[in-house]
């Protein structure tokens, strides 16, 4: 395949860019059009890797209003709501609505996903269809699948067991969710747990940590110890830590020196924070996000994701990383011209170093074949217009093709 005239990540110069047998073989100006060879057309178009989504909810998406709308829009009510809807899952549900999402973000460019389960369920359902689904669709996307406790590892029956057994069926990531055990003490011992059993079995480790307006919610300070003394750090994601926004600058000054030492990856969900945070205060009221702008100038690496697609925590989402990069840009005060342009960075390159998947990832020759073309020239004015991805091709083959709509001005 031959992608004629693009721009690859934002660069001023016009490229073709050529894959051969599913593998980048030739980045540069002027190359020849072989026998046979598909021709796409790049316009003059933006050519990125494909979006990544490193942060969702699979196996309850598309269950809004399944029994009720979260009318109070609080993270209490999401967990309540879904711990009814939970108790009529079969696989059959969770494979039919988790691939309608997944074929969305498809269209929408997405090529890698990490998506929570819940494993707080005897019979870990959502776990096995997920894991189904992972294998059924594994030519159109990398489904990376988090063993997740929504409803706590020491708080819950049997909660380390089924996080071990969860494990054990082929789940790739170990979660948790310190903040919602019982008591600060449980949460500590959760991370010490799910540190342990990562190590054990070899997992990497995303903890939904301290996703609450707390400022004493400090699980965060114990996920990075363990990460820095098992020397796991890059391994290791810290997602949400929206308790951060509320923390004093002084504690937050001393906490910067450990996160930077243990390498820890951060995943920010701006969507779903800035509507689920704040919502106990009157005025003024948090933003319920982390500090995003601080870890990114720190050096420490952050990624975005969608984390709600139409389910008890979020009742919008259509699989779209340009929505919740404009969401993030906006509330974490990242606007300025450079920052818009470079933004892609948190859905992109960033997201697949907290996936752990460098080395197969990005538009250089040698890598796999897989990028997408926005019907922009740059990144600015792709968030600016809210583009269409024209093209998601994977391994040189067009997963999905996009044209655009035309408005007739009267
Ligand atoms: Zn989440």
């Amino acid at each position: 395949m031959l992608i004629k005239n693009v721009h690859v990540n934002n660069q001023a110069d016009l490229v073709d860019v050529q894959i051969t047998d599913g593998q980048f073989t030739a980045i540069k100006a002027g190359i020849k059009v072989r026998p046979n060879e598909q021709v796409i057309d790049g316009q003059e178009k933006l050519l990125l890797p494909p979006f990544i989504d490193s942060h969702v909810h699979l196996d309850a998406t598309l269950t809004a209003g399944q029994p009720e709308y979260n009318e109070t829009g609080t993270l209490f009510d999401g967990i309540r709501i879904w711990s009814e809807r939970k108790k009529s899952l079969t696989k059959e549900d969770v494979k039919r609505r988790a691939k309608q999402t997944i074929m969305k973000m498809v269209g929408h460019g997405i090529q890698h996903v990490r998506s929570h389960v819940d494993v707080t369920d005897p019979h870990l359902i959502a776990a096995q269809a997920l894991l189904e689904l992972k294998h059924d669709l594994k030519d159109q996307v990398d489904l990376q699948l988090v063993a997740f406790p929504q409803e706590g590892i020491l708080s819950f029956p049997n909660g380390k067991q089924l996080m071990e057994q969860a494990v054990k069926e082929g789940l790739d990531v170990v979660g948790g969710i310190p903040h919602f055990e019982f008591s600060t003490e449980y949460g500590w011992q959760s991370v010490h747990f799910l540190m342990a059993l990562a190590d054990k079995y070899d997992k990497l480790v995303d903890v939904h940590c301290d996703e609450i307006d707390d400022p004493m919610s400090r699980h965060l300070e114990v996920l990075a110890t363990e990460a820095y003394e098992r020397q796991m750090g890059d391994r290791v994601t810290a997602s949400h830590t929206t308790a951060m926004g509320s923390y004093n600058d002084a504690y937050t000054y001393k906490l910067f020196r450990l996160l930077k030492m243990s390498g820890l990856n951060f995943v920010a969900n701006p969507l779903v924070n800035v509507h689920l945070g704040g919502r106990f205060d009157t005025y003024p009221k948090r933003r319920g996000v982390t500090r995003v702008k601080e870890l990114d100038a720190a050096g420490i690496n952050v990624s975005f994701g969608e984390d709600d697609v139409q389910d008890p925590w979020n009742p919008l989402g259509d699989g779209n990383m340009l929505d919740v990069v404009s969401m993030g840009v906006y509330v974490t005060h990242m606007m300025g011209y450079s920052q818009l342009q470079n933004s892609y960075k948190f859905v992109t390159t960033n997201a697949a170093k907290t996936l752990h998947i460098e080395d197969q990832y990005g538009i250089e020759v040698g890598k796999p074949g897989d990028c997408i073309l926005l019907n922009e020239q740059n990144f600015y004015q792709t968030l600016n217009r809210h583009v269409e991805v024209l093209y998601n091709i994977r391994h040189g083959r067009v997963l999905a093709e996009t044209i655009p709509a035309h408005t007739t001005l009267h």
